[in-house]
């Protein structure tokens, strides 16, 4: 029965968001001509279910046994001190805790996002970056491993540093949300706002195979957590429009994507090594001596570019003699 009324949840709630998204997709387009019902459409609709049905509840079990070692850890009795906060968070008014998590929740989220590009996690991650087509329906086109893990990270994390359980649970669910309209395909980039709130066009450049916006854009929420880590890409009227993985073969079925993390890279074929630049050392745009003039640097921010312009590390004469090292894209 509670299974029958969380399917119809789901439907309601697909429903509803189709109304809206499609409208914004149909108004505002930022790849013009993208039909709104793609050939791989049915895949994503399968994780619209398995998320809130499977995910979720493993995402509770692993909640509650992270849970159960936190209050180990920490000497606590009851659930009292966990789920109102505890020490110098707990003690603060609201709007400054709501302030806190949001900036915190970004920089563990920007780093266990980036994490996921990195070699060992890739192949989980590459599943949610697999659609060539990206619009609001693939946004849930996450692997259930990637997607407790990115989850619960944050959430351990946060609790371990006295912000309230039920804080927590309320900010993912307005991230889960946000996210949805992320990777709609609308063209809004929110102007001079660009650099504080993430907007759709921010993170589809994250989703491009164009070479000079891969691994860029890895915040949740606020861009300027990418420009302190030097990998912003957000050029000023300039669109991505090609999306998916240059190095994944990810299967195309449901279940195949479900195995293919697990699979052996001879079994998944070729080139399913990692990212598209995980060989690479990490940008250094914010440490770069011609970013200390803040104007000149947002000016070279805003520019359409075919090229990165940041300055990346020098790549080493060994490593330029390998075939198989690729040209470094200032990214990790
Ligand atoms: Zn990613
Ligand atoms: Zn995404």
């Amino acid at each position: 029965m509670r299974t029958m009324i969380q399917i119809l949840g789901i439907l309601i709630a697909l429903a509803g968001l189709s109304v809206l998204l499609y409208a914004l997709e149909r108004l505002f387009p930022s790849v013009r001509g993208q039909p709104l019902w793609r050939r791989d459409s049915n895949l994503d609709v399968l994780y619209w279910f398995l998320t809130p049905l499977v995910t979720r509840t493993i995402l509770k079990i692993v909640s509650l046994v992270s849970v159960v070692v936190m209050f180990a850890a920490l000497d606590r009795q009851g659930a009292v001190p966990l789920t109102e906060g505890f020490g110098p968070v707990a003690s603060q008014p609201l709007w400054l805790v709501s302030v806190e998590l949001f900036l915190v929740g970004d920089l563990i989220g920007y780093w266990t996002h980036r994490w996921f590009h990195q070699r060992r996690l890739w192949k989980f991650h590459a599943v949610h970056h697999s659609s060539t087509r990206l619009d609001w329906l693939s946004a849930l086109r996450v692997h259930p491993v990637n997607d407790v893990v990115s989850k619960l990270v944050p959430a351990v994390l946060l609790a371990c540093l006295g912000f309230p359980v039920q804080a927590l649970a309320g900010y993912v669910v307005l991230l889960t949300f946000y996210t949805i309209l992320l990777h709609a395909n609308v063209d809004w980039s929110y102007g001079p706002l660009r650099y504080v709130v993430a907007s759709p066009v921010f993170h589809r450049w994250h989703h491009t195979t164009e070479e000079h916006g891969l691994n860029k854009n890895f915040a949740p929420l606020f861009p300027f957590v990418d420009l302190l880590f030097g990998t912003f890409f957000m050029p000023n009227r300039q669109r991505p429009e090609r999306f998916g993985t240059n190095t994944a073969e990810v299967p195309e079925t449901f279940l195949g994507q479900l195995l293919f993390p697990f699979r052996t890279n001879k079994a998944a074929g070729r080139g399913v090594a990692g990212s598209p630049a995980l060989d690479v050392a990490p940008a250094t745009c914010f440490l770069d001596p011609e970013t200390r003039n803040v104007r000149a640097w947002i000016e070279k921010l805003d520019a359409p570019r075919s090229a990165p312009t940041c300055h990346r590390p020098p790549i080493s004469r060994k490593a330029r003699a390998k075939k198989s090292v690729r040209v470094p894209v200032e990214a990790d």
